[in-house]
C-alpha cells in the first residue's frame, strides 16, 4: 500500500465499560496510525441489540478524549462513510450478504445449539467448534419443511484451501478455515448480521487500510480474509496485538472489574494510564506518566511484546495522592 494515506479505526463495541486491554490495543492503534500521519476512524460496533446501549458508546467516546486517542472521523463527528454506528448499517449489509448470497456462498442453517455442538468435529484442543456442514447439502425440500418449523441462521461455505496471510506484527499466519472452524455463521437466526460479515463489509467500505486489535481475534482473521475476497475489497494490513494476562496466564476481561476505565479514572489521571500502558508495551523503560502523543517519537512495533503481557497489579494499585 506504498502512497496510500494509512486509514486506521477504533471498532469498539459498547457493551459496557472499556477495561485496561482495551484501551491498551486502542493506544496501540492511534500510535500504529498517527506515527505514520493517518487518519483515525471511530465506529461502534453494537450490532447486538442485548449487549450494547448507547450510553455505553457515549461513555467510551469520552474515554477516549480524555485519553488522549483522538480520532478524526466516525462516531461523534462526520465523514462520507457514515452512519459509523453498526446498529444504522442493516440495510448496507443486507446488500454484502446479497453479494454472497449471489455467489451461492450462502445456506440457510437450522440446527439448534444442541445439534450444533453434535455437529462439530470434537477433535479440537482448543474447544473450538468446527461444524460439520450438514446443513449445506439440505434439499430445496427439506428446507421448506424445517422453515415451518424454526428461523434459519445463515452460513458461508468456506473453501478446502489454505488461507495464509503476515501479521505486520507476528509475521505469518495460515489457516484451513474447513479444518479449523468450519462454514460459519454471516447471520444469525434472529436476523443480526454477524460479527465476521460487518467487520469485513464496514473496514472495507470504510477503506481501512491498517487493522490494530488484539490476539483474540487473530483466528478470525482467516475467515475475514475470505469475505474480503468474496466481497472484493482489498484487505487491510493486520497487526494482533498481545493480551494483557495476569501472573497465572488469565486473560483479563470485564470481570476484573477494578482494572475498567471507571475504577482507573479514580486512582490515576490519563498520563499516569498510558504510561503505564506504554511500559506494558515495551515502549519505555519505567512506568513514567505520559500521553498518547509524547509516545509518538519512541513508537516502533518491534519493541511490542509479541504474546502475552503479564500485568503486575500492584502498577495499578497506587491510590490517587489527595
Ligand atoms: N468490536 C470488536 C471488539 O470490540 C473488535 C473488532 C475488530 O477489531 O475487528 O472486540
Amino acid at each position: 500500500t506504498v502512497g496510500d494515506v494509512i486509514r486506521g479505526r477504533f471498532a469498539p463495541s459498547p457493551s459496557g465499560r472499556m477495561h485496561l486491554g482495551n484501551v491498551f490495543t486502542a493506544l496501540l492503534a492511534w500510535l500504529s496510525v498517527r506515527a505514520k500521519g493517518g487518519t483515525l476512524v471511530l465506529r461502534m460496533e453494537d450490532l447486538d441489540p442485548d449487549r450494547c446501549r448507547e450510553e455505553y458508546a457515549q461513555q467510551l467516546a469520552e474515554d477516549l478524549v480524555w485519553l488522549g486517542l483522538t480520532w478524526d472521523e466516525g462516531y461523534g463527528k462526520s465523514g462520507p462513510h457514515g452512519p459509523y454506528r453498526q446498529s444504522e448499517r442493516t440495510d448496507f449489509y443486507a446488500g454484502q450478504f446479497a453479494a454472497l448470497a449471489a455467489q451461492e456462498l450462502v445456506y440457510p442453517c437450522y440446527c439448534t445449539r444442541a445439534q450444533r455442538l453434535a455437529a462439530s468435529a470434537p477433535h479440537r484442543a482448543d474447544g473450538k467448534l468446527v461444524y460439520d456442514g450438514r446443513c449445506r447439502h439440505l434439499s430445496q425440500e427439506e428446507r421448506r419443511e424445517l422453515d415451518k418449523t424454526r428461523r434459519p441462521a445463515w452460513r458461508v461455505a468456506v473453501p478446502d484451501e489454505e488461507i495464509f496471510f503476515t501479521d505486520g506484527h507476528l509475521g505469518p499466519y495460515r489457516e484451513r478455515l474447513d479444518l479449523d472452524c468450519g462454514d460459519f455463521i454471516i447471520r444469525r437466526s434472529d436476523g443480526v448480521y454477524a460479527y465476521q460479515l460487518a467487520v469485513v463489509a464496514d473496514d472495507g467500505a470504510m477503506e481501512i487500510n491498517e487493522v490494530v486489535r488484539g490476539q483474540d481475534l487473530l483466528d478470525s482473521t482467516p475467515r475475514q480474509l475470505f469475505l474480503y475476497e468474496k466481497l472484493g475489497y482489498r484487505p487491510p494490513e493486520f497487526y494482533h496485538v498481545p493480551l494483557l494476562v495476569d501472573p497465572d496466564g488469565r486473560r483479563l476481561s470485564k470481570r476484573d472489574g477494578d482494572l475498567d476505565l471507571g475504577a482507573l479514572k479514580e486512582r490515576f489521571t490519563a498520563p499516569e494510564i498510558v504510561g503505564r500502558l506504554a511500559f506494558l508495551a515495551g515502549l519505555t523503560d519505567a512506568p513514567e506518566p505520559a500521553m498518547p502523543a509524547e509516545l509518538l517519537p519512541i513508537f516502533a512495533w518491534e519493541k511490542v511484546p509479541a504474546r502475552d503481557v503479564t500485568v503486575d497489579r500492584t502498577l495499578w494499585q497506587k491510590p490517587r495522592v489527595p
